[in-house]
């Protein structure tokens, strides 16, 4: 089997399985409990905290732990938008290709009566830094933008966009579920406020994120309870999945060179093999995106079919993402960069892992060779663009 969607999940680490199995059985305490045991897990809690600041260049106390990116993510835009309601401010700048984490929280907020502006996102699957200065109002209280694309990969120009926020004193947080450990990240040199991780896009356990959140910004909560991360997230610490989360991102973090050196070379060998596909086009500017990430839209066919066929020849990939298949919209990625719905529909992703070789990126063109030019064969479609009936796009 060729596993080929890391950007829906990682396969976990042997080192944080390890790291989690070991806490499981040694150090089971609650974290807020005073005898030794307790205190142990304590002490594994904060040298993760410490572990997952060094990782992005912060300071452990300005790192809360939650359930994941979407929670981070929540946490962070709901703190946004409070802190500027309590100015008079209620304008929230972010892109039309979030996360559904990010999109469907500002929806929330838009029927709260606060006000957004969704920046176009161009074909190169960029914003530009320029559009959103020219966004900036003096109401606008928080500016919410991906680190790296879950879907196309494409990396946003994250430190203009800090920078911008900074002169003009307005929040900026980043969803940098797809780029910690994968690219690197410093919440200072990006001048960064509040940013979004989850541990199992980094070889880490599902369930266990965490959200940064620059000192002196006073967090709102989304769950109340106990005095846990100083009073910000209350719930018992998930310890094991916390201790795993640090061993997997300090791991992730330290082979970020040799990772990325050797799957850019894969990730643009496996581009120029599916280019050859006639009618095809690779979705995002292709150098700006993450080292594992391939998408790709071929005219005349369906992304569902295309995964299943895949599938058969051992191959899992995914087609728009994780969260919208099974649903029939085509992708809101790819309708952002201007893909006509029909083109959208037939998309496939390919993110590659680490330990991806060459032979497996043959195997993988060869095959997406075969499957597209079979669903052709019979689709309704195709057979009207190739008549002439229909005007090719790709
Ligand atoms: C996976 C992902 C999320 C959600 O993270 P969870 O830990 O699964 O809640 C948010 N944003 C992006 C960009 C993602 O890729």
């Amino acid at each position: 089997m060729i596993y080929a969607d890391n950007a829906a999940t990682t396969k976990m680490s042997k080192d944080a399985i390890e790291t989690m199995v070991s806490v499981m059985n040694e150090t089971f305490g609650n974290p807020s409990s005073l005898y030794e045991v307790g205190q142990r897990a304590k002490e594994v809690l904060e040298q993760a905290r410490k572990d997952v600041a060094e990782a992005i260049g912060a300071q452990p106390q300005e790192i809360i732990f939650t359930s994941g990116g979407s929670e981070a993510d929540n946490q962070a835009i709901i703190t946004g938008a409070r802190l500027g309601a309590l100015k008079g401010k209620k304008h929230i700048i972010s892109s039309a290709f979030e996360h559904h984490a990010v999109l469907h929280t500002l929806k929330k907020l838009e029927k709260e009566g606060y006000e957004v502006t969704l920046l176009p996102v161009h074909e190169d699957g960029l914003i530009r830094p320029e559009e959103l200065e020219a966004a900036i109002r003096e109401d606008t209280c928080l500016v919410t933008i991906m680190y790296a694309n879950n879907e196309i990969g494409t990396i946003q120009p994250i430190r203009e966009i800090g920078e911008i926020c900074r002169k003009h004193q307005v929040l900026f947080h980043t969803d940098a579920v797809q780029a910690i450990g994968h690219i690197p990240v410093n919440v200072v040199a990006d001048q960064i406020d509040m940013l979004s991780s989850s541990a199992h896009k980094y070889h880490g356990p599902k369930g266990v994120g965490f959200l940064y959140a620059k000192k002196g910004i006073r967090l709102t909560n989304l769950i109340e309870g106990g005095a846990q991360e100083r009073g910000k997230r209350a719930g018992t610490e998930n310890v094991p999945g916390i201790a795993a989360m640090a061993t997997a991102v300090k791991e992730a973090v330290a082979s970020i060179d040799k990772n990325a050196k050797n799957l850019i070379q894969k990730r643009d060998r496996l581009i120029a093999g599916l280019k050859e596909i006639p009618h095809s086009a690779l979705n995002g500017d292709a150098s700006k995106r993450l080292p594992s990430n391939v998408n790709f839209c071929f005219e005349g066919i369906e992304g569902e079919s295309l995964l299943l066929l895949l599938d058969d020849k051992g191959i899992c990939a995914s087609s728009g993402s994780a969260c919208t298949s099974g649903s029939l919209d085509p992708s809101h990625v790819l309708l952002a960069i201007g893909r006509v719905h029909d083109v959208a529909h037939g998309s496939l992703r390919l993110s590659l892992g680490e330990d991806v070789t060459d032979e497996e990126v043959d195997y993988m063109i060869k095959s997406v060779k075969e499957v597209v030019e079979y669903l052709r064969s019979f689709s309704p479609i195709w057979r009207d663009l190739v008549a002439g009936k229909k005007q090719f796009i790709l």
